[in-house]
């Protein structure tokens, strides 16, 4: 079985697997997120219909790249592209682990050769060319590997005349790759410049956490941004409190504070992000 048709496979299999197993499951965020969640333990078949937001506190659970391309996307309709592009270690660099080993691990852990994937398919029976970055392949960083298949579903839409869909979760620019990937911010950035000229729209939907240079380049650049509630977004992360010296505002990288302050268009709940997406196409872009 060849590359492609194993991520085809794993497409159905893994879109479901996104969270470990286990009956009960217990309301709580992790990492930046550790103090949100209502601590209830839920039924986990009631959490999976539910998207995995919590029914009592509606706390978003964080769920991975296959998961948000099966709740956005017509069943059946996703068909994955660029699989070929993988990440790679030009620089031979060497802190506590090798970059090299870690790409592997990765690769062996979730079956992919980078933090994005990206489909084409259809919302709401229109097509649609959708990217989603995963948190489970190096925090979802973004690499060589990642801003070019960023940069080729771009233009992939821009083709085939179809809208742009671009799902962030994100710890930032990949370290690892130096230089090499604080490029694809200013590559993905001026490929979307070219789509812009199109008029076809461009739905960027931010999930928790979104940041660093993912923040700084394309997942701000959408004609519409969405993100999910409570969702963590920012630059720098809250440490910056120690460099500026300043108290910062409360929940100051979170989805509804950068509503207020514009940065955000809209704050939608995971159950209605499809609905919401295509009726916002159809009002950007009638067919
Ligand atoms: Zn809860």
């Amino acid at each position: 079985m060849g590359w492609l048709d194993a991520w085809k496979a794993g497409f159905a299999r893994n879109a479901k697997k996104a969270i470990p197993d286990g009956v009960w499951v217990k309301c709580e965020g992790k990492g930046a997120d550790a103090q949100l969640g209502c601590g209830k333990t839920l039924y986990r078949r009631d959490l999976e219909e539910n998207l995995w937001v919590c029914p009592s506190c509606g706390f978003h659970m964080r769920i991975g790249a296959h998961a948000y391309l099966d709740l956005l996307l017509d069943e059946g309709t996703a068909e994955p592209l660029f699989e070929t592009v993988m990440s790679a270690d030009p620089l031979r660099f060497k802190a506590e682990k090798r970059y090299g080993d870690q790409i592997l691990e990765d690769f062996r852990r979730t079956g992919r050769g980078s933090a994005f994937m990206a489909v084409s398919g259809a919302i709401c029976g229109r097509p649609f060319a959708v990217g989603a970055m995963d948190f489970s392949f190096r925090g979802g960083s973004l690499g060589s590997a990642e801003g070019e298949k960023i940069n080729r579903l771009i233009g992939f839409a821009q083709e085939r005349g179809v809208p742009l869909v671009i799902v962030s979760q994100s710890g930032g620019a990949r370290m690892q790759e130096a230089a090499l990937s604080l490029m694809q911010m200013a590559k993905t950035s001026a490929r979307l410049a070219e789509f812009a000229e199109t008029s076809l729209p461009f739905i960027s939907i931010l999930t928790s956490p979104t940041t660093g240079g993912v923040t700084a380049s394309f997942a701000m650049l959408g004609d519409v941004i969405l993100a999910e509630p409570g969702a963590l977004i920012g630059f720098a992360g809250a440490r910056v409190r120690e460099t500026i010296k300043e108290d910062l505002p409360p929940g100051f990288q979170r989805a509804e504070f950068l509503l207020e302050h514009g940065f955000v268009d809209r704050v939608v709940d995971r159950r209605n992000l499809k609905e919401e997406v295509a009726r916002l196409t159809n009002v950007l872009a009638p067919v």
